[in-house]
């Protein structure tokens, strides 16, 4: 396929969204399809081994390696915010958990004019993505392109998790994306018989053969080209050289809730003051691309575990360490194969609400930052995350150099009663702690620890340990209204031929994890997409 003749469709970004853009655009045989992914391939096996997660935090082979801006109201810290540049993307160095959010987020969406984004508008699109390991039922798909599985074996500290829970009065669930969201139980993983099924696993490898697909992997895209407000193309960057594609039909930016609004901006298309103050010209004035930024704010409570069943147990002692490769390497399980969180619980801090505003996980290692190295301890963590934030944050390019990192200010704790809700969620959680039978395996709580006492206490620990949960989104936010920066099928308002199809698209974000519902917006985005040019 000559790279000179245009393309029907050039995509920018081959993460959650783009790997499924790419199958599905490219499916009929009939459409053109250009791949540019600024990463290399996904060759690395710890990408594929679920522990491998750990490696990549500070790998800038596979990562972008952001850092938010220093924030007085997180006591200026740069809080790492890692994005993977691979192909995979995100989905290619993430935690592997496949979590939908609620019925009531997509309700959300559509009641903010959204229309096609109900829940029950969007089921379809999650259960077309799915080979979910139990079987079809109404909220789960089989045969789809995305293999969903649960852990191969229980783990005592995860079992403890889940009883306590339940000796508290908290429902047991064995499935947070079917009727009912609220509970505690073992998680479900993006994973095949213990290895990753990332987006470029399920859905570009069985792609890739295809001869209208072309991939273009270390080809960072540096502009949106435009003729008028009719977007024509894409200008990117390969091994040094600046080169040029054209697209005949659309330019679809899938680079993620950092990327594609920082694409925009530097292609002059956002604030436009912003953009003039940077020798940038503007083709539409777009205030909104940037803003509207929203992440899960998370803090990890770390304890010291009475039985020495931890990873930490595992990799600080070089026999148990071979011990779990052989296991893997010969069963395809234990801890190796494991993703981030092996169980989890979502509840309410307020019992007045209508649904659960935490979510808290168990993660069966213990550190003093994420991706460093373990505690020589037996150590367990919980991460405990604020479902349903109130504050908002930007993205925004410092200049008009496209491989300079833009300021990300997610705004963490601008909103006092997101720090009070957090706190809440963790006081509950240490009850949870206290209560038989984890009780009896936990030492101690060693991070924050016995001084922290009062919520006002713990939110001084929030301000100084709180983290990002990998989960950026909203920076592109799909809306009916003019302030929008695209409507309900995607398209860029007041551009042609230009869409977002990512997670940068999300008028709020979801009450979880954020890869399910990335996938679940390209598979219903494709779909779109093919109507549209059907209709000419
Ligand atoms: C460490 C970590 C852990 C996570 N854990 C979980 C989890 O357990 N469960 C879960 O559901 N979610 C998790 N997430 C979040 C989830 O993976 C993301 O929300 C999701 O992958 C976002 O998909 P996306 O398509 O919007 O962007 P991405 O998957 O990030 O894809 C964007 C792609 O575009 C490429 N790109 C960007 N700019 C350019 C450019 N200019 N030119 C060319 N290519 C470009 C990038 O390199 C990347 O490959 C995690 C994320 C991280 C980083």
């Amino acid at each position: 396929m000559p790279h000179s003749d245009p393309y029907d469709y050039i995509i920018v970004g081959a993460g959650s969204a783009g790997c499924v853009l790419a199958n599905r655009l490219s499916a009929s045989g009939r459409h053109r399809v250009l791949l540019l992914e600024a990463g290399g391939k996904d060759r690395s096996p710890w990408i594929h081994i679920p522990l491998g997660y750990g490696k990549h935090f500070t790998n800038p082979k596979v990562n972008w390696l952001y850092a938010n801006e220093p924030d007085a109201a997180v006591a200026n810290r740069r809080i790492p915010n890692p994005r993977g540049k691979v192909l995979g993307g995100s989905s290619s160095i993430n935690g592997l958990v496949y979590i939908r959010g609620q019925r009531e987020d997509y309700d959300q969406w559509r009641q903010l004019g959204n229309d096609g984004w109900s829940f029950d508008d969007v089921l379809p699109y999650f259960r077309k993505s799915e080979d979910q390991q139990r079987g079809a039922d109404a909220y789960h798909g089989a045969g789809g392109p995305l293999a969903v599985s649960d852990p191969k074996t229980p783990h005592p500290l995860a079992d403890a998790f889940i009883e306590s829970a339940v000796a508290r009065g908290y429902p047991r669930t064995d499935d947070f994306n079917g009727p009912n969201h609220e509970g505690f139980g073992y998680l479900q993983f993006t994973q095949r018989n213990g290895l990753r099924a990332s987006a470029a696993v399920a859905f570009l490898r069985p792609a890739r053969g295809r001869a209208n697909l072309h991939i273009v992997t270390r080809a960072h895209a540096t502009r949106v080209l435009f003729d008028g407000t009719r977007a024509t193309g894409i200008e990117y960057v390969r091994n040094g050289r600046t080169e040029t594609a054209e697209a005949r039909g659309e330019v679809i930016l899938s680079g993620g809730a950092i990327n594609s609004p920082q694409l925009l901006q530097l292609s002059g298309v956002g604030p436009a003051q912003h953009l003039r103050d940077l020798g940038i010209a503007v083709v539409a004035d777009r205030p909104g691309v940037g803003d509207n930024l929203q992440d899960h704010f998370n803090i990890r409570m770390v304890y010291r575990s009475r039985i020495p069943a931890t990873l930490n147990d595992a990799l600080n002692n070089p026999l148990r360490g071979a011990r779990e490769l052989a296991r893997y390497a010969l069963r395809r399980d234990g801890f190796l194969a494991m993703g981030a969180s092996v169980a989890a619980g979502f509840f309410k801090t307020d019992p007045a609400a209508a649904t659960p505003d935490i979510q808290a996980s168990i993660t069966l290692f213990s550190a003093d930052k994420i991706g460093q190295k373990l505690h020589p301890f037996s150590g367990f963590s919980s991460i405990v995350r604020l479902l349903r934030p109130q504050s908002r944050g930007t993205v925004m390019i410092k200049s008009a150099d496209p491989f300079e990192a833009p300021a990300i200010q997610p705004n963490f704790l601008h909103q006092p009663r997101d720090g009070e809700v957090l706190a809440r969620g963790c006081q509950l959680l240490r009850r949870i702690v206290a209560t038989p039978p984890l009780a009896d395996l936990v030492e101690d709580e060693y991070l924050p620890g016995p001084d922290t006492v009062s919520d006002a206490d713990m939110i001084e620990f929030l301000r100084n340990a709180g983290a990002t949960s990998f989960h950026p989104v909203g920076t592109c936010r799909m809306g009916p209204d003019d302030a929008a920066v695209v409507d309900p099928r995607l398209r860029v308002r007041g551009l042609a031929g230009l869409r977002v199809v990512d997670a940068a698209i999300m008028p709020v974000i979801v009450s979880g994890n954020t890869n399910a519902p990335t996938i679940m917006i390209a598979e219903k985005a494709a779909d779109m997409i093919l109507q549209d040019a059907a209709e000419g």
